[in-house]
This record gives structure tokens, sequence and C-alpha cells, in this order.
């Protein structure tokens, strides 16, 4: 299959090249050419199929013609070593829990896969992955890639500026990963990161790639939960008129939604659920874009003014607003009202959300229609947000074993300042051959 770029102003790439690139170089976004509906009998069976069963038939409409079957079927089974449960909170209401990973929130799963995909297109190269954090993606691209051969991570994030359970997730792995303790901002990380790969002498040393949320490695796996939610729905006999709803920053994951529906999966309707930025929802109800700087919320996965997928979402569409606001609707929350959410949850049906899933919750209590079943991604364990919850709730919140475990092991970060010749000699250094 080729990859075409939204831009649209350069060739269209194979997966391999899609996959290390990224980011399309004129600055698009990769799509596949084809989204093939999946075929009746799947749809039929899949009620008997396991999570990783349901997957490896999706994978193989995506990737099958660019990876053979057992590779692909190792690297997606390696990916879902943990399950995405379908819970009933009541009303109506199901929720899709993606946070039985190793970071307790759904990033794991794209993580997972692209490391594998990646260490299969690198070969016997090293390959050197740079990534910028203010907290969540650098912990589940470390832990995505954690023992995966042929690669290194590198895992910039600002001093004292992410809480010391984001820290513990990716400053005390070791082996191939590397944190980076910036002195300075989560932009000094950036910059640092957009420097390396920038500069000529840094790249005839060494390959450097991004792990980034655009990557469609990290995207397109994000659609198997959704068939999955489906399988789990059909099995109680609960699946007509489903209603799915998404808490939504980057847009990366309704994106492989949309695809899921596309290749047949019978979604009556999309929820893009917001916090306070909310630039979809106004597009949703204006047909005008307009992005802007992103405003501090205690959802912050979501704090994003310009969502890279939006492209992909019009794409998809063929740039058809009308078409758009059928499939989708929006909704958008303040501070006050996800925290209003939490609390109303817990009180009504005993179930605790975090920020993010609260914004999907109130989105489904509020728009369900007679006859629909509301399913909503509850994308984060809500002991990631343990004050803030716990506050709202004036119950504790246990936190998991595994996440606790992170947090006994052994802080090893590298000090650097916010210099790039600093980072770019570091980088050089730790490349020599031994
Ligand atoms: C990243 C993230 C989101 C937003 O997902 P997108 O695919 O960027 O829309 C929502 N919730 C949590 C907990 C996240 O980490």
């Amino acid at each position: 299959m080729r990859y075409y770029s939204t831009n649209k102003k350069s060739p269209s790439a194979t997966l391999q090249e899609a996959v290390t690139k990224g980011l399309a170089p004129d600055r698009g976004l990769y799509m596949p050419e084809r989204i093939g509906r999946m075929p009746d009998v799947f749809f039929n069976d899949m009620q008997d199929m396991s999570f990783q069963e349901i997957s490896f038939e999706v994978a193989k409409s995506f990737f099958g013609d660019d990876i053979d079957d057992g590779a692909l079927k190792e690297m997606v089974y390696d990916t879902l070593a943990f399950d995405c449960p379908i819970v009933e909170v009541g009303g109506g209401i199901w929720s899709l829990e993606l946070f039985h990973g190793p970071t307790l929130a759904f990033k794991d799963v794209g993580a997972r896969f692209m490391a594998r995909m990646l260490s299969r297109f690198t070969g016997e190269g090293k390959v050197n992955v740079l990534v910028a954090t203010s907290g969540d993606t650098g912990s589940a691209v470390a832990n995505g890639f954690l023992g995966v051969e042929n690669v290194n991570v590198y895992v910039l994030y600002p001093k004292n500026k992410v809480s010391r359970i984001q820290e513990s997730q990716f400053a005390t792995l070791g082996r191939n990963i590397t944190a980076v303790e910036v002195d300075g901002t989560f932009d000094d990380c950036q910059a640092l990161v957009k420097d390396a790969f920038a500069d000529g002498e840094l790249n005839r040393r060494m390959t450097l790639t991004s792990a980034n949320s655009i990557n469609v490695a990290r995207l397109l796996p994000q659609a198997f939960y959704y068939f999955h939610a489906y399988a789990q729905m059909k099995r109680r006999g609960m699946a007509d008129n489903i209603v799915i709803c998404v808490p939504s920053g980057n847009f990366g994951n309704l994106t492989a939604g949309l695809f899921a529906q596309r290749m047949g999966l019978p979604v009556k309707r999309f929820i893009a659920a917001n916090n306070a930025n909310d630039v979809f929802l106004e597009y949703l109800n204006t047909g005008k874009y307009s992005p802007r700087p992103s405003i501090q919320t205690i959802a912050n996965a979501m704090d994003v003014g310009a969502p890279s997928n939006f492209a992909r979402i019009l794409e998809l569409y063929q740039y058809d607003h009308d078409r758009i606001t059928t499939d989708i609707s929006g909704a958008s929350y303040t501070d006050v009202q996800i925290k209003e959410a939490i609390a109303e949850c817990y009180k009504q049906h005993k179930y605790i959300l975090d920020p993010h899933g609260a914004c999907a919750w109130r989105a489904l209590r509020e728009n369900l229609h007679d006859g629909e079943t509301g399913i909503f991604l509850e994308t984060a364990h809500p002991a990631k947000f343990k004050e803030t919850v716990e506050s709202v709730i004036n119950t504790s919140v246990e936190i998991p074993q595994r996440l606790a475990a992170f947090m006994e092991g052994k802080k090893q970060s590298t000090p650097m300042t916010n210099k790039f010749d600093d980072f770019k000699q570091f980088l050089i250094r730790s490349n020599q051959p031994r």
C-alpha cells in the first residue's frame, strides 16, 4: 500500500518511508491510499474472537501488502499484551478502558506497535528516536520502545516541570532509554529536538527519527480497539445504535475510529469531547477552522490549539463539512464542568473517571438519544491525575501496582543545558562505538 501526503505536494511513500519519515517532506500527514472494507464473515465471527485475533485481521487490512503474516502477527500480539475491556458504567453508557497498558494510558497501544514496526524497518542499523515531552508522551514512547532492538530513545523533558509520577515512568528505565533533563521549558526541549533533526552533521553521523503521534504506525493500530469494543457489545446483544465519544486533543484517536467506521464498523455516530480548547467544535458549528495557542486545563493531554489530525479528517471526508457534521458532533467543557462530571459519575455510578474520560462521559450524558448506546474511550487511569480526582470525590484513588513500581525505581537522568551544541555533543558521544 502507498501513503500520500495530505498537502499533495510530495510523492507518495511506501509504508517503510512513511513510518521512518513520520511527516511527509511537504509537511503534510500521510494517509493510506485505500481503506479496505472488512469482509462480512469478519463481522459475523468477531464476537467469538479475542482482542489479538480481531486486531490481527484489522492489521492485515492496513499492512498486509507490506509485512508478511507471521511478522505482522507477532507485532500485533506483542503490542496487545493487555486487554481493553468494556465496562458498564450505567444509564446506557459504557467505558472502553484503554488504560490497562504499562503507562496506564491509551498511547501505549500506538507507541508499542510503532516501536515494533520501526525496529523491523531499520533492520541492522541503529536508529535514534528523539522525543520532547511535557509528561505523557514520553512515558508511552519510552515504555513502548523499552528493550526493542536497534533503537535508542532520548526523552527530553523540562527540569522540575513534570510530575514525579510522570518522570518516574521514563527516567527510571535505563537500557535503551535515556532520559535527558533539560534546564529549561518544554519549548526548549522541542527546539533541541527540532534543531537536531535539521542539523546536517548529526544526520550524517546517525539516523534520527521522531515518534510523535502523526506517525501512521502510531495512528492506525488505534483502530484495533474500536473493533474489539464492538465485538464485546455484540457478545452482550447490545450492538445496535452505538455512539462513540472520544476525548480529543490532536484527534488521532478519533481519526482511527473514523477509519474503523470506513472499514465497515457499524458505529451510528461519533462525538468529539474537548476541554476548553475547542477549535474543532467551532469548526463543526461554523465551518471555519481557526487554530490558536492552547489553554492550560486539568485535562492537560488535550490542551491542543491546532490539532494535527484535523488535516486527516478533512481528507477522509473530501473537505465536505456537511458529511463531517453528519458523522461527528462535538462538546467542550471547562475545568469546573469536568470536575462536576467526575463528582456526578462517582456519586451516581461509583465509577471513577479521569479528567479526559470525564469530558467524554459528560458529552454522552448530555447528547445520547433514546435507543442509543454510548461508549466513551477512557484514555487514562484516574490515578495518573490522583490529586485532581481525589479532591473532587473525597475518596482516595488506589495507585495500581505497575504505577507504584515505577515510583520505586531509581532516577537516572542526564542533566542538560538548553543549548543545542551541548545536546549535539552529547548525542555524538553517546553514539560512539564502544
Ligand atoms: C493524548 C491523550 C488524549 C488525546 O488524544 P488525541 O489522539 O491526541 O486526540 C486524550 N486523553 C489522554 C489521557 C491522552 O493522553
